[in-house]
């Protein structure tokens, strides 16, 4: 049986829903939550409404953005002919923050896993098909994470992209094995980006 009321309960139980957070983190954040003042709770619970109804992905590259295309694929500076495909949103931030990357992105939003049951057909790849019949690239770069499931996904993009006439190139292994483009530090990944290889 539990200790608490059915609404303090509920609480509890969608704080654990969210990543990193266990069960005793959860009834601490719920009842901080309860001390907060009614406002703000209220500006808490406002902004998180807000972020989700202003926040889309771009219908281009995946990526999440407010406005559609998003900042860099409607911006003229970044190289048009260069796409760099990453996992995941989050790794479009880490590229970003290392300010060399000048090109375009595309987020798979995942990685093929036939062991988690995640094939070609779940992520993201048809639609990178579809824009490199429309869009004239020179050059995809895969910075996929350095896991098994990334490498495959390396493997399957470079076989399906490079007989149209497409360089496919993967960034090297500055990034540790096992590793995560979102928590590799800036300079490793400009390394990792510079010593990208020819797949
Ligand atoms: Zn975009």
């Amino acid at each position: 049986m539990s200790y608490y009321s059915p609404s303090i309960e509920k609480l509890i139980e969608s704080f654990e829903k969210l990543p990193s957070v266990g069960h005793k983190t959860a009834i601490r954040l719920a009842f901080h939550m309860l001390n907060m003042s009614e406002d703000e709770v209220k500006e808490f619970v406002n902004s998180i409404i807000k972020a989700k109804e202003n926040l889309k992905y771009c219908s281009k590259c995946f990526n999440i953005t407010e406005s559609d295309p998003c900042e860099i694929c409607s911006n003229p500076k970044r190289i048009q002919n260069l796409i760099c495909v990453v996992e995941d949103v989050k790794d479009v931030i880490a590229m970003e923050k290392m300010h060399e990357y000048k090109g375009l992105y595309h987020v798979l939003h995942g990685a093929i896993s036939p062991m988690n049951g995640i094939g070609p057909e779940d992520i993201k790849i048809k639609e990178l098909l579809q824009r490199l019949q429309t869009e004239k690239v020179d050059e995809i770069i895969v910075a996929t994470n350095p896991t098994i499931e990334g490498e495959a996904t390396a493997m399957y993009l470079s076989k399906l992209i490079k007989p149209l006439g497409i360089k496919v190139t993967r960034i090297a292994h500055g990034i540790p094995v096992g590793g995560d483009l979102e928590y590799t530090d800036e300079i490793t990944l400009m390394k990792a980006f510079e010593g990208r290889r020819e797949l």
